[in-house]
């Protein structure tokens, strides 16, 4: 067992070169070329709209709806307290009832330890449950590096390997493909499919269940994540819809589940309260098709050998922030991103790691080391709408904030943000500057020709924050001058 220390200050973050945390642009950068894309927004508004209406209706069902909420928050940050006693007593009851535990610091320990136990097994394929860890982590690519061949088994992520895409939403990661465009990945990529296929639905479901099947009755080996771990049992929890992760957790011999730390709950009682939250706030469903729990191995009834892998890479040092550890409470159901204004138009590509919206926004620069994913922080209009639906009332906001502030002040040379707001600061606090300044901006006047708003003729780095915004031209009489001509002294 690896020595993981937890909630210390300066622990390694996400190493860079491995996994899937980082993009190869900044977001504004990356955020401008999706934009141009009007098939990529038409697809996004129509899903994303569908799926908040569903949420809300079924979330008004409840009538103790807020109290569930404190109640997971709650749970979740007396859990990250005393993280380390929960996930030793979660080794130690997985060991007991025949699993194995691995401790994985980063990405590469993850994924050398995966590839290792599958290639124990002697086997060349594996099937997979979806997971954002080993998203995260880059599992796929580390497995084929050396020879594997990975299947994805869920529908969604099956679209996105087929067409060499990258997945764009937590839940439903080829969400910005629309019904015609998966029919033509199907048609150009599943051996065998019927040529006269349609972009039906039930077509499409059916095409990608029997390339499935086969698949999932000759694997010996299957690559899970965990949606939650039960401490007090050493229980793991998959919650899903389409019965795909049924198929892999129970059909192979071996299963390896690779979970981020911060998956683990205390209790089954404190599973019960999730169980609640999650599909009312992901799908919209009072209750998901299948949840799948097991612990350990049972002989003669599913795999016989199961390994579990706990990763940290850059949990612990999220964890050592006392305003952004909230972020390792996220149960990822993707609320936040289907309320998100920001992200309904840029669509999930535009983040560059695999956790977009509001949630990745903060968990990704927390994640790598915000010098590492800088420009997310920005990347929200603060409007609070991914606080008001998060199940678990993470105060998303307020960690943007944060994190904002951790990028300035780790700047070497200050920002022209920053050198104008000095500026204010110090005319705003010596009168006779804020009159000159006063005076100064009358001259905005003379360059609006009597328009309501100046044109664009600012030089950078202004013009980059008037391209996208009207700056009103200066009001002929100032407040001071108003107030004193209407009130007196
Ligand atoms: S931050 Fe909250 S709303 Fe967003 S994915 Fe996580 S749990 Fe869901």
């Amino acid at each position: 067992m690896t020595a993981v220390h937890l909630g210390m200050p300066g622990l390694p973050t996400a190493p860079r070169g491995v996994g899937h945390l980082r993009g190869t642009e900044s977001f504004p950068d990356a955020a401008r070329h999706e934009l141009r894309n009007g098939q990529l927004r038409a697809n996004l508004g129509h899903a994303t709209a569908t799926i908040r209406g569903k949420r809300a209706g079924v979330v008004a069902e409840v009538p103790d709806w807020e109290q569930l909420r404190a109640a997971g928050k709650a749970i979740k940050a007396a859990t990250m307290a005393r993280l380390d006693e929960h996930l030793v007593e979660l080794e130690r009851q997985v060991t007991a009832r025949g699993g194995t535990v691995h401790w994985a610091r980063d990405a590469n320990e993850a994924n050398a330890i995966v590839t290792a136990l599958v290639q124990a097994t002697g086997t060349t394929e594996v099937v997979k449950v979806k997971s954002m860890a080993t998203q995260e982590i880059g599992l796929n690519e580390a497995l084929e590096a050396v020879g594997l061949d990975v299947f994805e088994t869920d529908l969604a992520e099956l679209i996105v390997q087929l067409g060499e895409d990258k997945p764009s939403h937590i839940l439903v990661p080829a969400i910005h493909k629309n019904r015609a465009e998966i029919k033509e990945i199907f048609a150009r990529t599943i051996p065998g499919v019927d040529p006269e296929l349609t972009d039906d639905p039930r077509q499409l479901a059916m095409a990608a269940r029997t390339h499935l099947r086969e698949r999932f009755l000759r694997a010996r080996v299957a690559v899970s994540g965990a949606n939650f771990a039960v401490a007090e049992t050493g229980t793991l929890s998959v919650v899903e819809s389409e019965g795909n992760g049924r198929m892999c957790l129970t059909l192979p011999d071996t299963l390896i589940t690779v979970m981020g730390i911060e998956k683990v709950v205390p209790t089954w009682t404190d599973l019960e309260v999730f169980l609640q939250l999650l599909p009312r706030s992901s799908t919209g469903e009072r209750m998901n098709p299948y949840t799948s729990t097991w612990a350990g191995v049972t002989p003669g009834d599913g795999p016989q050998e199961f390994h579990l892998v706990l990763l940290d890479n850059g949990r612990t040092a999220v964890l050592a922030d006392e305003v952004g550890r909230e972020a390792l409470h996220c149960i990822r159901c993707s609320a936040c991103l289907n309320v998100c204004p920001v992200y309904e138009r840029t669509g999930g590509h535009a983040y560059g790691s695999v956790y977009p919206g509001p949630i990745g926004a903060i968990l990704s620069p927390q994640l790598t080391g915000v010098e590492d994913n800088a420009s997310l922080p920005y990347a929200s209009s603060l409007c609070g709408a991914c606080y008001e639906v998060c199940p678990v009332a993470i105060d998303i906001p307020s960690i943007l904030v944060h994190l904002r502030a951790e990028h300035v002040e780790a700047q070497e040379h200050p920002t022209a943000e920053a050198l104008a707001f000095r500026g204010l600061a110090k005319a705003m606090s010596h009168p006779r500057l804020w009159h000159l300044a006063q005076r100064g901006a009358r001259l905005g006047r003379l360059i609006a020709r009597g328009k309501p708003t100046l044109p664009n003729v600012f030089p950078p780095p202004i013009s980059g924050w008037t391209r996208s915004r009207d700056l009103p031209t200066p009001p002929t009489r100032t407040f001071v001058q108003q107030w004193t001509e209407e009130h007196g002294q």
